[in-house]
């Protein structure tokens, strides 16, 4: 692990130093994303956590609305434009709903580490539908750059 984080930001690097124009992506974001997962493999959990936190104290207080049809579409806006990627939700029965995330800010493209490594993501969607929904929701990751995958896709399940 010690080591593929290494490779992870060596290739950002790489690729950041090569073209600096055609970087698409948020280095900066990145850069700390993958040094806190360098630093500590514990910091997966605290990334879901800030994400859940921010978003069910302060974010979805933005979201006037609390009908989910309204609440999930104001999600997706706010993925676009905080530049964290195209949200969609692509599944909904019950009390699981499924998302997938294109171009995500922190793993598309980046070289696989054999584990998704979206969990602030994750965290923005749990918080944010434990306050709409008023239950508690866990969300996994199931498919993520980080795995190789071309996507991210979010399983929620509220309980
Ligand atoms: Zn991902």
């Amino acid at each position: 692990m010690e080591d593929s984080w290494k490779k992870v930001i060596d290739d950002e690097l790489d690729v950041f130093f090569k073209d600096k124009k055609s970087c698409n992506h948020n280095i900066s974001k990145r850069l700390l994303v993958y040094s806190l997962e360098w630093l500590s493999v514990g910091y997966f959990s605290a990334l879901y956590m800030a994400g859940k936190k921010f978003a069910k104290n302060s974010l979805a207080g933005k979201c006037g609305s609390d009908n989910m049809a309204d609440a999930n579409a104001f999600l997706e806006d706010f993925f676009v434009e905080a530049e964290l990627g195209e949200l969609k939700l692509v599944g909904e029965s019950g009390a699981r709903y499924v998302y997938r995330l294109e171009n995500c800010s922190s793993c598309a493209g980046m070289c696989p580490v054999e584990k998704q490594i979206c969990y602030f993501e994750a965290g923005i969607i749990a918080g944010f539908l434990e306050a709409k929904l008023k239950k508690r929701v866990v969300v996994r990751e199931t498919l993520c750059g980080g795995l190789g995958d071309d996507c991210c896709e979010f399983v929620a399940r509220a309980g």
